[in-house]
């Protein structure tokens, strides 16, 4: 099944190989143009029905993804399981909140989605976000979990697609060594750094 994901993502240029400036700073081989997944509704249906599936049994009531790809899931899914579907937007740094439409209820069972998982910050947010108002989370999903260090959460976890994919600093970057021209995100071609 790994294989046949991994097949379905590099026929829609979703798997890029390269050498990319991420928006953290940081460079890589790999990027992910989650937007191709996004920007065709059949895949994301077929990409999320996974996540339902896993999901099946916990009763789940709304489906919370943050800004932006995660509300575009949020609303597949929680349409596939028959849920809710909450959007949770920025407010503040570092900060979220979920209060369009009925917001969180207390007690109100929770499944937090995002599209690609690199350091959680999203996440994480999210799940504060959740907790302040006392909902109850029942798990986090993710379409495409890209950690070299995979942290624990503290609630069932899912990815339907994982690749480690290690980032570098510039002054470490191997593709920087080798120069290759650094691709910025935005698919615009960047123009090569002052070291270069
Ligand atoms: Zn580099």
């Amino acid at each position: 099944m790994r294989e046949i994901i991994e097949k379905l993502l590099i026929d829609n240029g979703v798997i890029l190989e390269g050498h990319f400036l991420l928006t953290s700073g940081l460079h890589s081989g790999l990027y992910f143009e989650k937007f191709k997944i996004l920007e065709n509704p059949n895949i994301t249906a077929l990409l999320c029905s996974k996540i339902a599936i896993y999901f099946s049994t916990y009763r789940i009531e709304k489906v919370v993804g943050p800004t932006t790809g995660g509300t575009i899931l949020a609303y597949e899914i929680a349409k596939q399981i028959g849920a809710y579907a909450g959007i949770a937007e920025e407010n503040g740094k570092g900060k979220r909140i979920v209060k369009r439409g009925s917001g969180i209820r207390e007690g109100e069972k929770i499944l937090i989605v995002d599209d690609v998982l690199t350091t959680g910050g999203s996440i994480k947010a999210t799940i504060d976000a959740i907790l302040e108002k006392k909902g109850i989370i029942c798990g986090v999903a993710v379409l495409i979990d890209r950690r070299v260090k995979s942290f624990k959460f503290d609630y069932p976890f899912y990815a339907v697609y994982q690749k480690a994919v290690e980032n570098f600093k510039e002054e470490d970057c191997p593709f920087c060594k080798k120069g290759i021209p650094l691709t910025r995100l935005g698919g615009k071609k960047a123009v090569p750094s002052a070291n270069h």
